[in-house]
């Protein structure tokens, strides 16, 4: 994965493909090195896992490569130095099986990733990969299809936590009214700050999502997906692009699909770097052709979305989660999690805690377990201030609410919102009116500026919170950013500008007296 490739893992291949070519040992398979996708551990790459005793190491470089190849390879001992240490013990623990960061985790979409080789399908299929889509393709109607994913609960992963089925539902109502194309779109625009979990997924598992994709299009009778992932992932662009043409070439996608004579196809449109593209109605105008900006809503994107047809938008992992369901159950899925919120969620989980990097757990987890126990703490330990989830346009969660399940609707009720899945941590160091101004700048230069809430209010907003920066802010800025957030909530064009006051809310609800000790300061 990027996080790996940033910190050198390819130099460590290199190395362990030299030291392994050259060695004479007499193993029983013969020894190979295979690369993957992130294996979640991200602030500890280069990351090695020993196969079959899983044996795991963190920060590797080319010069520890000998030793792991005769230590461990050759003689089953682990390298003690490269091993991760427990952050309360420092007692060094050998497998993924024994670290609470991958122990205490439900990994479902995050299964084969760093498991397989995303670039190689037979990978995928010696997991069980396309055993869905054959499942599907020869034993299942399309209405069975898409009853299995209304039955199974599943949000959309993507920010606002509509049912999937439901949304399948109605666009293929819509398809057989308007008797029109039906088009299926992955959401891959991820732009949060703090956030890759959909890139991660598209770089370590490009076939789930796109079987995913057809497995999804067989539902609807549609014949035509597109994939929109922004540019500064190229390497999932490589992977799904690679992934497209092995199964076309193994006739799982294109004409005639296993010949069933279902035809479906899909494209790769890159995203410029918009974070305004992760909204609908921006993201159709974008693969439209025209400037990515968001266009009034009058009217469902299930029943207009692309070129005015009726549409199904999903995220990354929305998408990769649809093999899983048809290939083990809706039944299976629904015991996940609780009623309303089924099955797991990834999140990044970043900033003051221990352990960074991807993780996958049920929905309805708490935030303490996510945070102290999978996370590991803050660093140097005690209790964090607060965590931002859903991304800028979430809300701060602050320490006393630890014990709050993470699901959609908890989430909501906080003023915050799960969003695509960013978690990211503060400790007391961390000032929250820092914290909001940060979000609400990216978000003011993100604002494409079409609406007035949106333009000017998010500039005024953050003037203000300028001030309070400086010291210079007033009991009367805090009345004006009440009121400049409702008028944004309630004006703004596009869920950019109607969910971006949140930041600033949620602060100013749960830690007001950081606010007021600005003015007291500047007093
Ligand atoms: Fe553009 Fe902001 Fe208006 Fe959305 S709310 S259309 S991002 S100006």
């Amino acid at each position: 994965g990027t996080g790996c490739l940033v910190s050198g893992s390819p130099a460590v291949t290199r190395a362990f493909k030299k030291v392994l070519g050259e060695t004479d040992i007499e193993a029983k398979v013969m020894p190979g090195v295979k690369t993957t996708g992130c294996q979640g551990f991200c602030s500890r790459g280069p990351l090695v896992t020993i196969m079959p005793q899983g044996i795991f190491y963190e920060r590797v470089s080319p010069k520890d490569v000998e030793d792991i190849v005769e230590q461990t390879v050759k003689n089953g001992k682990p390298v003690e130095r490269l091993l991760y240490k427990d952050v309360n013990t420092g007692e060094p623990l050998q497998t993924m099986d024994e670290i609470p960061f991958y122990n205490l985790q439900t990994r479902n979409v995050l299964k084969n990733i760093g498991t397989i080789d995303p670039t190689d399908i037979y990978d995928y299929i010696a997991v069980g990969g396309y055993q869905a889509l054959a499942k599907a393709l020869t034993t299942m109607t399309p209405e069975q299809v898409l009853e299995e994913v209304e039955k199974s609960g599943i949000r959309g992963r993507g920010g606002a936590g509509f049912p999937a089925g439901r949304k399948w539902r109605g666009a293929v109502q819509a398809k057989e009214r308007k008797n029109q194309p039906l088009y299926v779109v992955v959401n891959g625009d991820e732009g949060d700050p703090g956030a890759f979990m959909d890139g991660s997924v598209m770089e370590g598992d490009p076939h789930a999502v796109l079987e995913g994709l057809i497995l999804g299009a067989y539902a609807m009778g549609s014949e035509k997906g597109y994939m929109y992932v922004r540019a500064e992932y190229p390497l999932a662009i490589q992977h799904l692009e690679m992934a497209m043409a092995a199964a076309r070439e193994l006739g799982l996608l294109g004409d005639n699909i296993l010949n069933t004579g279902f035809c479906f196809d899909a494209q790769i449109n890159r995203g410029a770097g918009a974070f305004v593209c992760g909204e609908s109605t921006a993201l159709f105008t974008s693969i439209e052709g025209k400037a990515g900006e968001p266009r009034p809503k009058y009217v469902r994107s299930v029943e207009e979305g692309l070129w005015g047809c009726p549409t199904v938008l999903n995220n990354v992992e929305t998408w990769a989660n649809i093999p899983k369901i048809i290939d083990k159950g809706a039944e299976w899925y629904a015991s996940i999690g609780s009623p309303n919120n089924t099955g797991t969620k990834v999140f990044s989980l970043v900033g003051k805690v221990n352990n960074v990097g991807l993780v996958e757990v049920p929905l309805g987890t708490s935030l303490s377990t996510i945070i102290e126990d999978i996370g590991g703490g803050i660093p140097g330990g005690g209790e964090f201030k607060a965590v931002q989830t859903g991304g800028p346009s979430g809300g701060c969660i602050p320490y006393k609410h630890k014990d709050a399940p993470v699901d959609y609707d908890s989430l909501t009720k906080l003023g915050s919102m799960m969003g695509s899945g960013g978690m990211i941590v503060m400790d007391k160091r961390d000032c929250v009116v820092d914290v909001a101004r940060y979000f609400l700048k990216f978000l003011e230069e993100e604002s494409c500026g079409k609406c007035n809430p949106c333009r000017l209010g998010l500039t005024r907003m953050r003037e203000i919170l300028d001030d309070f920066s400086k010291g210079c802010g007033s009991e009367q800025d805090i009345e004006d950013l009440m009121s400049l957030a409702t008028s944004i909530q309630d004006g703004a064009l596009c869920a950019l500008g109607t969910s971006a006051p949140n930041p600033v809310l949620t602060t100013l609800h749960f830690f007001k007296d950081e606010y007021l000790a600005h003015i007291k300061d500047q007093k």
